[in-house]
């Protein structure tokens, strides 16, 4: 299986290059073995460095460490997502889990920056659920009730009030929820990268070939080696299936995002010099559209079953162009060649938006499926399956637990053809949007 990404990423390119980067070259063992370094991985490998100081703890990724979805992400740690309404108290209480969840992952993803004075151009100016249709004021309308009863603030805004605060009058209608953070998600996973403990042995271009259980060891193989271990976590994601890890139960998405150059003066001052803001989309396949803290425009507006993998030039270039559009959409007064970045990533997705939070085995742990929230609530499952696997137990381990499991998925071709039709009525319902 090949996990590579494009190397186009506009987060990544703001990084200066890692030179430690070490590769498995022959046979090791160890306590924890951990699979995927991106936000899970590597908070489980911190959090199990923190509780097992005496152990050997090795951390494996396919490719550049953090350069996943990780990094490749649109910077929401978000406090809600939309959902259009409640009418029973049993859906308040289960959209009410869904939040408690995303709670702890931002005071999760506060403490780590906190502890370790990280720059991720963080910013508490919360978010807008937008739409250009005014009809869209029913759902958000019912979603501020909602948000009102769980004691989210949360406010209304229209065209007007829009155009000045974003610099584009394409929208109509919005609720601004006022919990949710915009940061730099690139600075944010290379930060995990630098304070990984000591007994935290990196592996990177090491890709899990394939694994298995005898008695109590687990055998690891690699290209180039293998490794024997006695306990193992699998935070691979958007990779999960590929895996054979929870096959039925979770599916790959492709995203695809581009990002502009950042404005200069002149375009900055032609729409109105907007503060830093972030927008994500009223109907599900609508745009994100967010205005960085150094007033570049990122929007993401593709959510694809795409085979394989890795997304070729050509085929990246096709969604750029749409993205273009997106952008020239919204903001007709700037210039057409902005874009100065564009790529893909790879996300994971059940078919009820519940997490993978488990124990598969003997020893054998799993946590993933963020369904497009992954910043706080992977680094928050990263460190409880930590805690988890390590037999111990926690409060945020309780609240992630009373939240149902994700549900069964038809095997393929079934499964594949279902997302594709939802996915493409999901795609015209929202297609002023994109
Ligand atoms: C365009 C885009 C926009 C998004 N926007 C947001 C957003 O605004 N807010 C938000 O919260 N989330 C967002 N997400 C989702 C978020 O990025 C993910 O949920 C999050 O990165 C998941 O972290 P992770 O560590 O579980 O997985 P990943 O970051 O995907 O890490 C998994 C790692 O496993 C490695 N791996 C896979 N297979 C193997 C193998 N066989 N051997 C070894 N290693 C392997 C991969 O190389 C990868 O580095 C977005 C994602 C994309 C792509």
């Amino acid at each position: 299986m090949e996990v590579t990404n494009d190397n186009t990423c506009g987060w990544i390119k703001d990084l200066i290059p890692r030179t430690n980067i070490e590769t498995l070259k022959s046979n090791d063992d160890c306590d924890w073995l951990v699979i995927g370094a991106g936000y899970t991985g590597l908070s489980a490998a911190r959090k199990l460095a923190q509780l097992h100081p005496n152990q050997k703890i090795i951390l494996v990724d396919a490719q550049l460490a953090g350069e996943g979805a990780s990094s490749r992400n649109s910077g929401y740690l978000v406090d809600t997502t939309l959902n259009d309404g409640f009418t029973s108290n049993k859906e308040l209480e289960s959209y009410k889990k869904k939040t408690d969840i995303y709670d702890l992952g931002i005071n999760i993803v506060k403490k780590f920056i906190n502890e370790h004075q990280v720059d991720c151009d963080w910013n508490e100016c919360g978010k807008y659920f937008a739409s250009s249709k005014v009809i869209d004021q029913e759902v958000l309308a019912n979603f501020s009730n909602t948000l009102s009863k769980l004691g989210f603030e949360n406010n209304l805004f229209f065209k007007s009030d829009l155009s000045k605060k974003l610099g584009t009058s394409f929208y109509n209608v919005a609720l601004h929820t006022k919990g949710g953070i915009l940061l730099h998600p690139g600075k944010l996973v290379r930060a995990m990268i630098d304070v990984l403990p000591n007994n935290v042995i990196l592996y990177e271009n090491t890709s899990l070939l394939s694994w298995n259980k005898n008695k109590d060891n687990i055998s690891c193989k690699f290209k180039n080696g293998k490794i024997t271990t006695n306990k193992i976590i699998f935070a691979t994601n958007g990779f999960l299936k590929s895996l054979g890890i929870k096959r039925n139960y979770n599916f790959p998405i492709t995203l695809t995002a581009s990002m502009t150059r950042p404005l200069n003066d002149n375009e900055y001052e032609l729409i109105g010099k907007p503060k830093e803001w972030g927008v994500l989309p009223v109907r599900p396949m609508g745009a994100t559209i967010r205005m960085t803290k150094d007033r570049r425009i990122l929007i993401r507006n593709t959510a694809e079953v795409h085979n394989p993998f890795k997304m070729i030039k050509s085929e990246l270039d096709k969604r750029s162009i749409n993205q273009k559009i997106g952008i020239k959409k919204r903001f007709p007064q700037l210039p057409d060649n902005i874009v100065q970045s564009s790529w893909s990533g790879i996300v994971s997705r059940t078919r009820n938006s519940s997490q993978i939070f488990d124990k598969i085995d003997k020893n054998i742990f799993v946590a993933g499926c963020y369904n497009g929230s992954g910043i706080g609530v992977g680094t928050l499952f990263g460190e409880q399956i930590a805690i988890k696997a390590s037999n111990e137990n926690s409060d945020e381990i309780k609240t992630i637990e009373a939240r149902s499991k994700p549900t069964w998925l038809p095997p393929q071709p079934f499964l594949n053809l279902g997302v594709k039709t939802r996915l493409l009525y999901e795609r015209l319902r929202a297609k002023t949007e994109i």
